[in-house]
């Protein structure tokens, strides 16, 4: 590409600033999104890792639901982490009351799923597409896929332990979830992959 994608971070809550660190590193022109004029603006959206139910009444206060829907359908890259994956699923099991998601991945996800004891934990992970050692994973309250539809891609799955098997990484066409974060590891593979996304879209 001649000139650098733009890629957004909705900055309306959540963890904006350690996702900018990453998108940057990885050369990509990054910036907060926090008004429809600045989403305009930018070639592709992360959604960050905060609180989904708070970042759902925050976009909706802002005016930024009805035109994030628009560039999801339109096929703007996205990628959500935690949170931000909860935001793009379909269907969630246990949506707070009067929870909304944006959808856009045909993924039924059940939010704070890996129960009390285990509610943090890092683990490395094998992610496809992603070569080398493995993921240095961070979940935080994290969700999982509980069922993905056939269109959608396992990226990557809990390797050991109760919870083997659970889905945690997924792709469907331009639309990229995590359960959890990258952003504060320092591991900026996924963001590159990611970015990588981004620029074969533009390419199109
Ligand atoms: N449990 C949070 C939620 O439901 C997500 C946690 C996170 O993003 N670290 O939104």
């Amino acid at each position: 590409m001649t000139s650098e994608a733009v890629v957004g971070v909705l900055a309306v809550q959540g963890d904006v600033r350690e996702h900018l660190t990453a998108l940057t590193a990885c050369g990509a022109g990054a910036r907060p999104v926090r008004r429809p004029d600045e989403l305009d603006a930018v070639d592709a959206l992360v959604l960050p890792g905060g609180e989904s139910t708070t970042i759902d009444k925050l976009t909706r206060a802002f005016g930024l639901r009805d035109p994030l829907r628009e560039r999801v359908a339109s096929g703007m890259p996205v990628y959500g982490s935690c949170a931000g994956m909860i935001l793009l699923a379909d269907r969630l099991t246990d949506a707070a009351a009067g929870q909304l998601t944006l959808g856009g991945i045909d993924i039924t996800v059940r939010r704070n799923a890996f129960g009390r004891q285990v509610e943090s934990f890092e683990e490395d992970l094998s992610f496809a597409g992603i070569d080398g050692p493995g993921v240095r994973a961070v979940f935080i309250r994290a969700p999982w896929v509980d069922e993905a539809g056939p269109g959608v891609e396992i990226l990557a799955s809990i390797g050991a332990g109760p919870a083997a098997g659970r889905i945690v990484a997924v792709r469907q066409g331009n639309l990229l979830a995590t359960s959890f974060h990258p952003e504060i590891t320092g591991d900026i593979r996924v963001h590159r992959f990611f970015v990588e996304m981004v620029r074969s879209a533009a390419r199109v």
